[in-house]
């Protein structure tokens, strides 16, 4: 299977958080998709559409290098692969069709519940877990604080007891596994939804038409559930 030039092409996440909320936003625009199979790519049955399956933190850079037309991505992703591009001097154009309703959550903060906080400054010279070092950054350089950070791409909660950080910057909805892991939120750093984006390139005039059509459908779904 291969990606037909002449069909928008859309990145999603194959299996996640924003998974199944993608696939019910597709269906309620009444697209057709087959994904039964475990494949990279689906083609959509009814519509011009050719789906790529792949890691949320992936799907900035497809969108970003032309690869695909559009892209479903949490902010928090986005914004994180935005800053990380512009340091390593790779594009990072795009434009935002539109903010879903769903994918909600907050990069915050957290330590340990003993640890004495009293604000950013007393994370001054102590170690940060996390897998968003640019958006980290970016809030300590506002609050004038230094730090190090320990780059984790998973099991980031754990690493203030097993005594690789002194605290975290991680993605919080509920704080359920903040407090499962004896960590409590101090600064709320970046809050996040899903956001539909175009790459920066020219469209066809066929692909715009399906765009044309989809966006709308979007809107009326969201409306709906308001
Ligand atoms: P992948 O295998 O695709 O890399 P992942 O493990 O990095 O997946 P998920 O945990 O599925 O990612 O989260 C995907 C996105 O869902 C997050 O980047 C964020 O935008 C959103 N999200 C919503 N709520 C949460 C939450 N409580 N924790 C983490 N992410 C959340
Ligand atoms: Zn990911």
């Amino acid at each position: 299977m291969t990606l037909d030039q002449n069909r928008l092409r859309i990145a999603l996440q194959k299996s996640g958080r924003l998974s199944t909320d993608c696939q019910q936003l597709l269906k309620g625009c009444g697209v057709k998709l087959n994904l039964r199979e475990q494949r990279l790519i689906a083609h959509a049955e009814n519509m011009p559409i050719d789906l790529l399956r792949v890691r949320d933190d992936d799907i900035p850079g497809l969108v970003m290098d032309g690869v695909v037309d559009l892209g479903i991505v949490g902010e928090n992703v986005l914004e994180e692969t935005v800053m990380e591009r512009q340091a390593t001097g790779q594009s990072a154009e795009y434009s935002v069709l539109k903010r879903l309703d769903f994918g909600g959550c907050r990069l915050s903060l957290a330590v340990a519940e003993e640890f004495d906080y009293q604000g950013p400054k007393s994370l001054e010279g102590k170690r940060i877990a996390t897998s968003y070092p640019w958006l980290l950054k970016r809030y300590m350089d506002s609050q004038g604080v230094k730090f190090k950070s320990v780059m984790l791409n998973g099991s980031v909660e754990v690493a203030p007891r097993a005594g690789l950080a002194d605290a975290i910057c991680d993605l919080v909805s509920t704080g359920a596994t903040l407090e499962a892991n004896g960590l409590v939120e101090t600064d709320v750093i970046y809050r996040s939804k899903a956001v539909l984006i175009q790459s920066a390139n020219p469209l066809a005039a066929s692909k715009q038409k399906v765009i044309d059509k989809l966006l709308p459908r979007i809107q009326g779904l969201q409306q709906a559930r308001e």
